[in-house]
């Protein structure tokens, strides 16, 4: 068993559907390095997935907003099994839940660091990926140098 990452690939793995409506601005952002979050103009609340209506306070009114993207990894499981033939030279790998200090979340993958080396609260910034063979790019995160606890 090893803990080195294989490099990444898209064969055999799921895609996100970057032509969603609702978040297309999202992966476009993501292919820009950016990371741009649909934002309520009325209470300012970021949210991901974007949505039609506000969560918070129900109004349609939205802007697309950059956010820096930092945040702490609140929770983490490793997969021994692949349930995607792309994933299989890849076990075990672990998926981390990300929540953002805007509040928002996301399950993601950490780059450059070992499952055991995983630690909730860990301090995190975005990582672009880009799929080899797409024209996808993928949020992932790596830990913030000198603020892992
Ligand atoms: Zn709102």
């Amino acid at each position: 068993m090893s803990d080195k990452p294989a490099p990444p690939s898209s064969v055999g793995k799921p895609l996100p559907d970057v032509a969603d409506p609702f978040n297309a601005r999202f992966w476009q952002g993501l292919g820009q390095n950016r990371l741009l979050l649909q934002t309520c103009s009325d209470c300012q609340s970021p949210r991901f997935p974007a949505s039609r209506y506000c969560p918070h306070c129900h109004s349609e009114a939205c802007e697309w907003l950059d956010a820096d993207g930092a945040g702490v990894v609140v929770s983490f499981c490793t997969f021994h099994k692949a349930y995607w033939p792309g994933f299989a030279a890849e076990v075990p790998y672990s998926v981390v839940q990300v929540r953002l200090n805007n509040g928002v979340q996301f399950f993601s993958n950490l780059v450059g660091v070992a499952t055991a080396q995983m630690v909730i609260g860990m301090k995190v910034q975005p990582v672009f990926e880009r799929v080899s063979g797409t024209e996808h790019t993928v949020l992932k995160f790596k830990p913030v140098e000198g603020l892992v606890p």
